[in-house]
């Protein structure tokens, strides 16, 4: 898997291209000073989603949505490729464990009619997102947490597994040794292995829906939830709209509720680049150690229109729609040009 470091690295590379495409167009734009908006338009039904590894949970998401499935399935089984992929180490099986050794989980999805399912402190059971979509289905709650979310689990017959790899140990033991056990990294470095996958899916029925899994920050203190099962900051859907979902420090994004705001903007007429523009502004507007910190939003209209952005440069994305599955790079508020004279 590709490295955060490579993906800063490779940051002024623009569009990274997989398989082959159409044009895609770069609306001119007001906000990115590049002169170019960074915003797509992709064809419906679409699946599109954070990081590298949303290239293979893309791919499941479109073969169900071929199949006539719909985006509640789409994207829980798209998301699920990341959470069961020990090389992914931000998502279910080989994520990150806290700063006490336990892997976490927070999860949560959308469905068309505003319907949400989240779990919380999630340990020992590897489809987060599997759950929360049966606390939406099954419960008439939105979340929940810790243990009463595993027996929840547990009922409805989801196995048990250890979800702490032994190379995701071995990082961990690593960090013990230096780290002081402080579990707030970002200041030493601002892009410390933000890996969460959320993912937007329409369907054909033209209906979109989202979900979003993590297992939080690497090393993060014992007890601590992020942004990820909290409906409107790591994700949120309005079907009359679209969506949008983010990765990065999520509590940054969950003091903006960054997701919810998004998509009120794009109801009030911004575009999905100028929305997750707006909500980058949000953060580093409020704080003052914004230099510090790396979050990043993927937003996508019922139109098709799509883009990301993010604070600082190396986060990627995913979009998949008929004419192929690619990556591309989020614009940042941090150029990239000015992240390597630092
Ligand atoms: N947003 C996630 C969290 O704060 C982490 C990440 O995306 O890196 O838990």
């Amino acid at each position: 898997m590709t490295t955060r470091r490579e993906f800063l690295i490779g940051a002024g590379a623009g569009l990274v291209a997989l398989g082959a495409g159409k044009s895609w167009s770069h609306p001119p734009s007001r906000w990115g000073s590049s002169g170019s908006s960074g915003q797509y338009q992709l064809e419906l039904p679409f699946a599109v989603s954070t990081w590298s590894h949303g290239l293979a949970a893309n791919e499941a998401a479109w073969t169900t949505l071929q199949s006539g499935r719909t985006a509640l399935d789409a994207v829980e089984t798209g998301v699920r490729v990341s959470e069961a992929d020990p090389e992914v180490t931000s998502v279910g099986c080989g994520g990150h464990p806290d700063r006490d050794g336990h892997v976490t989980l927070d999860a949560c999805i959308m469905d068309q009619g505003g319907n949400a399912g989240s779990v919380a402190f999630l340990e020992g059971i590897e489809h987060a997102i599997s759950v929360a979509r049966l606390v939406m289905e099954k419960t008439p709650h939105v979340m929940l947490v810790g243990e009463g979310a595993r027996e929840f689990a547990l009922a409805n017959g989801f196995p048990v597994k250890d979800l702490l790899t032994p190379a995701a140990q071995k990082s961990w033991r690593k960090w013990r040794e230096t780290a002081d056990y402080q579990a707030w990294p970002q200041a030493a470095d601002p892009d410390p292995g933000h890996d969460t996958i959320s993912m937007l899916a329409v369907d054909g029925f033209g209906d979109m829906c989202g979900a979003c899994t993590t297992s939080g920050l690497p090393y993060k203190m014992h007890g601590r939830v992020g942004d990820s099962p909290i409906i409107g900051a790591a994700m949120f859907v309005d079907n009359a709209v679209g969506g949008a979902c983010a990765t990065g420090v999520g509590e940054e994004v969950m003091k903006t509720l960054g997701s919810f705001l998004i998509v009120e903007l794009m109801r009030q007429g911004l575009s999905p680049a100028e929305a997750c523009h707006e909500a980058i502004a949000r953060i580093v507007r409020r704080n003052p150690r914004w230099k510090d910190v790396q979050v990043g939003y993927l937003a996508a209209d019922k139109q098709g229109r799509c883009s990301a952005y993010s604070i600082q440069p190396g986060f990627q994305f995913a979009v998949m729609d008929q004419t192929g599955n690619r990556l591309l790079d989020a614009q940042s508020w941090i150029r990239p040009a000015a992240k390597a004279q630092e």
